[in-house]
Parts: C-alpha cells; structure tokens; sequence
C-alpha cells in the first residue's frame, strides 16, 4: 500500500494573509508531494513496505535516511496541515488542554512563546512540537530536518500534538529572513480544535 498525498482540509488561499496562497500551494503540492513519492520509492520492495507511518517512525533507526527523511516529512506535514486553520476561527484549546497548559507553562501566551523560541533558535530547517511525554506531561522542543518526536532517534520522544515546520519554504515567500515574525503570526491560524484532540488521545 502506497503512501499518498492527503488532500489539503481548505482551500490553499484559506490561510491569508497569515500565510500565503503561494506558499501553501508549493509547500503541498509539491514539497509535501515530494516526500510522498520519494517514501514509495524508498520503500519499494522493504519488508516494511505495509507498515503504518506511526510504525515506521517507532523503528526509523532501521531503516535508512531516505526513508527518515521522507517518512518524517510526509509524517509532518500531514499532522501540519491538520493544525492549521483559517485566522479567527478557531475558538481556542478544550478545557482539558487550557488546564493543562496553565499547570506546566503558566499560561497559554507562556507557551506560545516557549514554542517560538524553540522555532527559532532551530538551526538549519527542522521542527518545533509541543508532545504528551511518556509521563503524559505537556512538553515543548524541536527536531532538525524532517525529525519528528515519535522517532526512536528522537532526543525529545513524546506523541506530537502540535508541529510547526521551520522550514524557509514555509515562510520565506511572506517573510523572508523573518521566522520570529512568521512564528508569531501563525497563532492566528492554529486549529486548537484538532490540537485539542490530538490531546485527548495522546493521553
Ligand atoms: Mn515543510
């Protein structure tokens, strides 16, 4: 069973002006399709050519960097494109998120921020998550390139319920050299609806 390109849940110019119809236009069809097609083709003829994405991640130290790499970006961007809403939406985290949110980082602009600064002192591309840890803690921290915490190479490992990609095809049309610009604005367009869900069942 091949992998395929899931289809964007809005239109590519949903997300303006916070992130541009360009962007995400790219950014799916092709950088997200690239992963896809390059996963297949990594795959072709490996035992673990059946296996879930989830799986794959769980046992990615076995397998090799085409299939991280591609794996991890067609992981990522699936959950990515899930995350995002169009702006003034969304009418913010469950309650059972908020508390949680407010037990371990104090507020929810405590941990926007704590996100941010793991955004953007990301060197290179890469990753910033917010994760349910093995103790079923909140915790925020980043992966490079197309890493992601479910992988067992990950420094950070924990469930992602939030992924923000730091790539400069993610925001470099709109914001240049900007990310901290980029990291700020894109609040505006968080889903807390499915966050909020990826939540509850991370727990
Ligand atoms: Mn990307």
């Amino acid at each position: 069973m091949a992998f395929t390109l899931p289809a964007l849940p809005y239109a590519y110019d949903a997300l303006e002006p916070i992130i541009d119809a360009a962007t995400m236009e790219i950014h799916h069809s092709r950088h997200h399709k690239a992963y896809v097609d390059n996963l297949n083709k990594a795959l072709e003829g490996n035992e673990a050519a059946d296996a879930s994405i989830e799986s794959l991640m769980a046992n990615i130290s076995k397998h090799s960097p085409a299939v991280r790499n591609n794996g991890g970006g067609h992981y990522n961007h699936s959950m990515f494109w899930q995350i995002l809403m169009p702006s003034g939406k969304s009418e913010g985290p469950s309650a059972q998120l908020a508390e949680a949110i407010n037990n371990t980082f104090g507020s929810l602009d405590a941990l926007k921020e704590k996100i941010a600064a793991a955004g953007a002192t990301r060197f290179g591309s890469g990753w910033a998550w917010l994760c349910v840890d093995a103790n079923k803690a909140l915790c925020v921290c980043s992966t490079p390139n197309q890493d992601n915490p479910l992988m067992d190479i990950a420094e950070c490992p924990g469930t992602p319920i939030l992924g923000i990609d730091v790539w400069e095809h993610a925001y470099y049309l709109k914001y240049q050299n900007k990310r901290p610009d980029y990291l700020t604005a894109i609040w505006n367009v968080i889903n807390w609806e499915q966050v909020s869900k990826n939540y509850a069942s991370a727990l």
